[in-house]
Formats: structure tokens, sequence, C-alpha cells
């Protein structure tokens, strides 16, 4: 397991100058009412199964496009098309 920095603060050095797409991991929240954009279902929330879902960050010519979501595991059927989701 990597160490994990325990700093609060999100500021990274980073030179990440353009924006683009991609993924992050959540857990999937009741009240959810998005479909899996790849196999169409709804992404549901249930109470007892603590569901994970992709939600990715879509950017078109450096500009932020749209959202879409995933399944956890169609979006690794779907062979991670927008990278290797983030927590
Ligand atoms: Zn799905």
């Amino acid at each position: 397991m990597a160490p994990k920095s325990a700093t609060k603060s999100k500021a990274k050095p980073s030179s990440r100058k353009s924006w683009k797409s991609r993924a992050v991991t959540r857990l999937i929240e009741p009240g959810s009412a998005v479909e899996c954009m790849h196999c169409g279902d709804r992404v549901k929330f249930q109470a007892r199964l603590r569901l994970q879902q992709v939600i990715c960050n879509i950017y078109t010519k450096g500009r932020w496009d749209h959202v879409e979501h995933f399944h956890a595991e169609c979006y690794d059927e779907a062979d991670q098309p927008f990278g290797e989701p983030e927590d």
C-alpha cells in the first residue's frame, strides 16, 4: 500500500495546465438517478451494498463538457475509457 499523505490542502505542486477528461470513484448515493453509460441501467443506491460508481468529467477541447456515470464494474468492462479512476 502506498502511504497516503494526510494533508488537507489540495494544493499540489502540479503542472497540469490543460483540463482533460478524468474519472473518479464514488459511492453511489441515495436518490441517484443516473444511467450507466456502458450498460444503460440505472446506477442505483442499495442500502446494504456500498456500491461504487465511476464519475467521469468529460472535457472537450480543454473545456468541461459533461459528466458520465458508470457502474464501477462496467467502467472496468468498458476498459476504463477515461483512465484509471481516482478516489
Ligand atoms: Zn453499468
